[in-house]
């Protein structure tokens, strides 16, 4: 059982997963805990032989009910590969995995915040390299949430309607334009290679999204994936998280504040170098970054374009 203390200074919950500490770490090819159970072996995490996404409860959760919830999303039974490398019909079933798993985790009474996600490679620290993400039911609304929450208050709306329509209007960080999603490096961008990918239309949560909305972002998410893993010829480290309205309200209230979008944070700075977050990053809030974002931009959309 995990345990949150609030730390005063920062404003925000610290949790403490203890049992994580004895979680799988790279285990070897053959006892992938992701993989199918095979005929005469020992079982895995998921007792069929085949399957196509299978989402279960994580076993070394951070959070767990009746306060939270932790679950794994594989992505696909076979180990070798990666989103990018997914058919386009098993990430658009995907998404609506994603979507199910945000109303069902959503409903419950512990649950304010659902927050789908993927890391990506060991340099963020991954364990296993089954194509898998994960999702994590906060018994709060975690900061971040927050914080972009304060953003609506600051541009007097919606801000990610407001950033869209600045990028666009800008268009020099746009990567991907479709009818309805777009994806962008951002003005301020963090990380060198920072991604947003943002419903072209106000959406508070994949729940209010169109089949066709829906088909589309698994599309730009992964012409974006292919474009980073081509970008230095090598598998592509990132912190992927859908960002969507809290869970606090019911899905038909009014009060719900929220536009689903999907960041992508990067810790490559070139081929081979990672960006540490160090001391201003740590001590003061602020990044410093030696990448514009106009010129990844530039790098990037080449990248998307040679591996279309
Ligand atoms: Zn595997
Ligand atoms: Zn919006
Ligand atoms: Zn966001």
């Amino acid at each position: 059982m995990s345990e949150l203390r609030f730390n005063e200074l920062r404003g925000e919950q610290v949790v403490y997963a203890i049992d994580r500490q004895d979680r799988t770490f790279l285990p070897a090819r053959e006892h992938c805990p992701l993989d199918p159970t095979r005929l005469g072996e020992p079982p895995t995490e998921i007792p069929f032989a085949a399957f196509q996404i299978a989402v279960f409860d994580n076993r070394f959760p951070a959070f767990q009910a009746p306060g939270g919830a932790a679950e794994v999303v594989v992505y696909t039974d076979r180990h070798d590969g990666s989103f990018a490398t997914l058919s386009p019909q098993r990430a658009q079933a995907l998404m609506w995995v994603w979507r199910h798993r945000y109303q069902e985790l959503g409903a419950r009474p512990d649950v304010e915040y659902v927050m789908i996600f993927e890391n990506r490679g060991v340099e963020v620290g991954v364990t296993l390299h089954h194509p898998h993400g994960q999702i994590y039911g906060y018994p709060f609304v975690p900061p971040v949430a927050t914080l972009e929450l304060a953003a609506d208050e600051r541009v007097g709306g919606c801000a990610p309607c407001a950033l869209l329509a600045r990028e666009l209007g800008d268009a020099q960080r746009i990567l991907i334009e479709r009818d309805g999603v777009v994806a962008y490096v951002p003005h301020a961008a963090r990380w060198a290679y920072e991604a947003h990918v943002v419903m072209r239309e106000h959406r508070a949560s994949l729940l209010d999204c169109e089949p066709d909305e829906l088909r589309e972002l698994s599309q730009v998410l992964q012409a974006l994936v292919r474009g980073y893993d081509e970008l230095f010829e090598r598998p592509f480290p990132y912190v992927m998280v859908v960002h969507q309205a809290s869970t606090c309200e019911p899905a038909d209230s009014p009060a719900r504040r929220g536009h689903v979008h999907v960041e992508f944070y990067p810790p490559l700075r070139t081929a081979e170098k990672l960006k540490f977050l160090a001391g201003s990053e740590q001590g003061a809030g602020t990044f410093i970054s030696d990448t514009l974002p106009e010129e990844s931009a530039v790098a990037l959309r080449e990248a998307i374009a040679r591996a279309a």
